[in-house]
């Protein structure tokens, strides 16, 4: 299995297992939330659009970060795989992706749900000091996550590996490596 969606509320510890999962299956984490900051950082065109969504918690439109996804799987690092981090978010997200993998001739093996509780989410987030990490930001995220992205869940049921993501992070990365295994 190596072409995999991370799902999981902000603050689940994606990104932290998807950077694991990348070393062992040698494969690229694309995270959608890095290749905008690296933007913001660069200061780039469409770095200054997505900031005002980001600093408010809020989605940036799917036309741009579609667009933004569709380059980075034309990259020849990601033909053999990809650890799909942050995208999609949304119904449509998921429905433009099926129509990019169509596109590479690709196809999904999984989608991997990492189920936290919404106390640990929080925690995990307030102790990270990321920009947008503030209280009213954060609380902005999660009902973003469960009006927008939860509908994920249901429209990838076929393909969802569930793994219950609070505990060491070493351990995590054991459950998922398992799962993926097992599922093979
Ligand atoms: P977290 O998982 O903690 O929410 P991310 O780094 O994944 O953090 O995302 C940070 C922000 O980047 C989101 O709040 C959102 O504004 C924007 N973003 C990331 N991925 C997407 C996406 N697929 N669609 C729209 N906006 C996105």
């Amino acid at each position: 299995m190596t072409r995999l969606i991370l799902l999981g509320p902000p603050g689940a510890g994606k990104g932290t297992q998807a950077g694991l999962l990348s070393e062992k299956l040698g494969v690229p984490h694309i995270s959608t939330g890095d290749l905008f900051r690296a933007n913001i950082g660069e200061g780039t065109p469409l770095g200054l659009e997505a900031k005002s969504y980001i600093d408010a918690g809020d989605l940036v439109p799917d036309d741009v970060t579609v667009r933004m996804v569709e380059s980075r799987l034309a990259e020849d690092d990601a033909a053999g795989g990809f650890l799909l981090d942050g995208f999609p978010r949304t119904v449509p997200q998921a429905e433009e992706l099926a129509r990019i993998l169509d596109g590479l001739d690709q196809r999904l093996d999984a989608v991997i749900q990492f189920d936290v509780s919404e106390d640990v989410v929080v925690d995990r987030m307030l102790s990270r000091g990321r920009a947008d990490d503030t209280e009213e930001v954060i609380r902005n995220r999660l009902a973003v996550y469960a009006k927008e992205t939860a509908p994920l869940l249901d429209h990838y049921r076929d393909k969802l590996i569930v793994i219950t993501a609070e505990g060491p992070v070493e351990e995590i990365n054991e459950r998922t490596m398992a799962a993926i295994g097992e599922a093979r």
